[in-house]
C-alpha cells in the first residue's frame, strides 16, 4: 500500500493520535456532561432542601390548607433564572393535582398556571407527575426541549402523597458549555494531528533517511561499486545498522579483492599455461577453454558457446566424448589423439558441483609430440643398432661356421675367409667405438683437452690425411686459406675427427677423378672451414635427416664405404660442444658442402 516506510510511520503516527484524541475526548466530555447534570441535579435538590428549610407549610399534612402560604413562601424563593419551581398539590379529585404555587418568575403569568390542572400545563410533564404522585422521585432529561425535571413527592405523616414540588431546569447552558468543549477538543485533535504529522515527518525522515542511504548504497554495492560508506550519525539501532553496513561493506570488499585475485591468478595460469585446458559441464556445454586449447582444437571463443565438447571430441576419439564416459560411468582417464599431425595425451576428470553431484569434467591437453619422437627415436636407434651389428655378426657366423665344417686345408680360401671375418669386426668394432662415443658425448662423459688452436695447422695435417685416399681416388683435394687465420680454443683430436669426417664423406661420395676444396674463412668472430665436393650429393629430403644418428642416404653404398651412419652425429655433437655449429648444403648429382663453424672468443665457448 504504502511505497515508502516514511509515509506508513506518518500514517501509522497520525492514526494513534487520532485515535487517543477521540477516545479522551469522549471521555471527557461525558465525564464532564455528567457532572454537569450532576451539578443541575444538586441545585435542583438544594433548592428543595432550602424550600423545606423556609416553609414549615410544606411540612403541613394538607397542602390544600395552606395553599396561599406555600404560594407566598414560594413567591419569595429565590431561583436561579434557568430553574422553574412549582408545588403541584395532590387534591382528593382524581387526574386533578392542582398547581397551588410557582416561582417569582411565573408572576405575571400566575391566572393561567396557579389552581391550574398540573396535567394540563404544557411546561410539567404529565408521565413524570403521575408517577411522582405514587411516591416515586423522578429526575427526567428532556432532549427536545432541553430542559431537566425533578419531580419530589412529599408525603404526610400516614404515607400518602400529599403532593409534588416540581422543579425544571433548562440544559441549554449546560449544552452550550458541552458544545464549547468540544469544539475545543476538536481544535485540540486538529492541532495535535498536525503537529504529529509534522514531527512524524521530522521523525520518520531522522529513521528512513539513513535507510535510504543504506538502501541507495547496497544498489550500487550490487553493481560492483564496493567503495560505499554510509555516515554513521548515531550510536541507536539506525547507527549500529549503518555501522554494520560500512563493516559488510569492507568485508565484501576485501573478499571480493581476495576472489577477484584469485580468479585472476586462475586465468594467468589457464592462459599461459603449456597445457590446453577446458571445462565442460554435464549438459557437454564447453564452459571454459584457455588460448591454448581453442588453438590446439583450433576453435574459436564462439564456437565455444556453439558447439557441444562431444562434436568437437568425436572425430579424435569417441571415448573422450561425455556420451561414452556417462555410459561407461568412468569419469576419470587418459587417451593419447593425434590433431595436424601433433600428437596429444589427453587427460580428463570429473569435478563436482556445489550439490556434491558430478558437475562436468575438466580436460587437459599435453603436447607430447616431441615425446612421442624421442620415444620413436629411442626404438629406432635400438633397432638401427641392432640390426647394424647383426650384420656383421650374421656374415662372422656363417664364414665361421663354413670354416670349421671345412676345415683349414684350403687355406687361400681359409684366407680369405679370415680376412672377411677380420674386416667385420673391423667394422663391428667402429660401430661400437662409434656408439660409445656418443654414448659418452650423450652423457658427458668425454674428457676434453681444449687448448689454443691453430686453424690452419690443423686444416694442413687433415688435409695430408686425407690426401692419400684423394690421390686413390684420384680426386683432386684442394685447401686454400687466404687470410691470416686467429686461433680457436678445442679439443685438437675431436676437432680433427670433425674435420677428417667431413673430408672423407666428400672422399667417399665423390666419384673418381672428382674435386674436393678445402676453404677456411674469417666471419665476424667465427672460423668457417668448408669443404666443398662435386659428388653424388643428398637428394632435398634426406638433408633434414642426415644429422640422425644412422642415417644414411643409401645404406648400401655406405655400408660398403665402410660408413657407419654415426660420423656426422658425432661431429654435430662436438662443433655444438665447442660453441659452434656444423651446417650442410647440397644439391643431389651436383655435390655437396659442409660448413664447420667455430668460434673464435674463448667467452662463447661452453665449458662443460
Ligand atoms: P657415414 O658413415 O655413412 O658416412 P655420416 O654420418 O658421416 O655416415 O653421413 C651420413 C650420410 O650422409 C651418409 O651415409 C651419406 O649418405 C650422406 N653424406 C654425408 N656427406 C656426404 C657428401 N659429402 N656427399 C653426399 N652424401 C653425403
Amino acid at each position: 500500500m504504502f511505497k515508502s516506510i516514511r509515509w506508513k510511520f506518518i500514517t501509522i503516527y497520525f492514526l494513534l493520535v487520532f485515535i487517543a484524541m477521540v477516545i479522551v475526548g469522549v471521555f471527557i466530555v461525558e465525564k464532564f456532561q455528567e457532572n454537569l447534570e450532576n451539578q443541575i441535579t444538586k441545585n435542583m435538590e438544594s433548592l428543595i432542601k432550602t424550600l423545606f428549610q423556609i416553609s414549615s407549610a410544606i411540612s403541613s399534612d394538607d397542602w390544600g390548607k395552606v395553599k396561599d402560604e406555600i404560594k407566598g413562601t414560594v413567591t419569595q424563593l429565590s431561583i436561579d433564572s434557568s430553574e422553574k419551581l412549582y408545588i403541584i398539590y395532590n387534591s382528593k379529585i382524581p387526574d386533578m393535582p392542582e398547581i397551588i404555587a410557582a416561582d417569582r418568575s411565573n408572576e405575571s403569568n400566575f391566572d393561567n398556571i396557579i389552581g391550574k390542572n398540573a396535567y394540563e400545563y404544557g411546561v410539567l410533564r404529565e408521565d413524570i407527575i403521575y408517577n411522582a404522585l405514587k411516591g416515586e422521585k423522578i429526575i427526567k432529561n428532556d432532549k427536545v426541549n432541553m430542559i431537566k425535571h425533578l419531580a419530589y413527592p412529599v408525603e404526610n405523616e400516614v404515607g400518602q402523597v400529599k403532593g409534588i414540588i416540581y422543579v425544571t431546569s433548562k440544559l441549554n447552558d449546560m449544552h452550550n458549555t458541552l458544545n464549547d468543549s468540544k469544539e475545543i477538543l476538536t481544535s485540540a485533535t486538529f492541532l495535535a494531528l498536525l503537529i504529529t504529522v509534522l514531527l512524524g515527518f521530522f521523525i520518520a525522515n531522522s529513521i528512513t533517511g539513513p535507510i535510504k542511504d543504506v538502501t541507495v548504497k547496497a544498489a550500487s554495492m550490487a553493481k560492483g561499486n564496493f567503495d560505499q560508506v554510509v555516515e554513521v550519525k548515531s550510536s541507536d539501532e539506525i547507527g549500529q545498522l549503518a555501522s554494520m553496513f560500512n563493516y559488510l561493506t569492507l568485508k565484501l570488499k576485501k573478499t571480493m579483492s581476495e576472489v577477484y585475485r584469485e580468479k585472476s591468478k586462475l586465468d594467468t595460469i589457464f592462459k599461459y599455461m603449456a597445457d590446453g585446458v577446458i571445462a565442460v559441464n554435464v549438459n557437454g556445454d564447453i564452459i571454459h577453454a584457455n588460448i591454448v586449447a581453442m588453438k590446439i582444437l583450433n576453435i574459436t571463443e564462439e564456437d565455444i558457446n556453439i558447439k557441444k565438447y562431444d562434436e568437437v571430441f568425436v572425430n579424435y576419439n569417441p571415448k573422450l566424448t561425455l556420451q561414452y564416459i556417462q555410459r561407461v560411468n568412468r569419469w576419470k582417464g587418459s587417451h593419447l589423439i593425434e590433431i595436424a599431425s601433433s600428437v596429444y595425451r589427453v587427460k580428463f576428470a570429473s569435478f563436482r558441483n556445489k550439490n556434491n553431484e558430478i558437475g562436468g569434467l575438466i580436460i587437459v591437453l599435453q603436447d607430447v609430440t616431441e615425446q612421442q619422437k624421442l620415444e620413436n627415436m629411442r626404438k629406432e636407434f635400438v633397432a638401427n643398432v641392432s640390426h647394424e651389428l647383426k650384420t656383421p655378426i650374421t656374415t662372422i657366423k656363417s664364414y665361421a661356421e663354413t670354416l670349421i665344417e671345412n676345415g683349414l686345408d684350403n687355406e687361400k680360401l681359409s684366407y680369405q675367409f679370415l680376412d672377411v671375418i677380420n674386416s667385420e669386426c673391423d667394422r663391428m668394432d667402429r660401430i661400437v667405438k662409434d656408439l660409445l662415443q656418443l654414448s659418452n658425448l650423450d652423457y658427458k662423459q668425454t674428457k676434453w683437452n681444449k687448448t689454443s688452436l691453430c686453424v690452419e695447422e690443423l686444416l694442413k695435417d687433415s688435409f695430408f690425411k686425407m690426401k692419400i685416399s684423394a690421390d686413390e681416388k684420384m680426386q683432386s683435394l684442394n685447401l686454400t686459406i687466404k687470410e691470416e687465420m686467429p686461433n680457436v680454443v678445442g679439443d685438437k683430436d675431436r676437432l680433427e675427427q670433425v674435420i677428417l669426417n667431413v673430408i672423407s664423406n666428400a672422399i667417399k661420395y665423390t666419384p673418381v677423378s672428382g674435386k674436393i676444396d678445402i676453404f677456411a674463412r674469417l666471419d665476424n668472430d667465427n672460423v668457417i672451414i668448408t669443404v666443398k665436393d662435386n659428388g653424388i650429393g643428398i637428394p632435398e629430403n634426406d638433408i633434414g635427416r642426415i644429422f640422425e644418428r644412422f642415417y644414411r642416404v643409401d645404406k648400401a653404398r655406405s655400408r660398403e664405404l665402410g660408413g657407419t651412419g654415426l660420423g656426422l652425429s658425432i661431429a654435430k655433437q662436438i662443433v655444438e660442444h665447442h660453441g659452434g655449429n656444423i651446417k650442410i648444403r647440397s644439391k643431389y648429382k651436383i655435390g655437396t658442402e659442409v660448413d664447420i663453424i667455430l668460434p673464435v672468443q674463448l667467452s662463447t665457448v661452453i665449458q662443460f
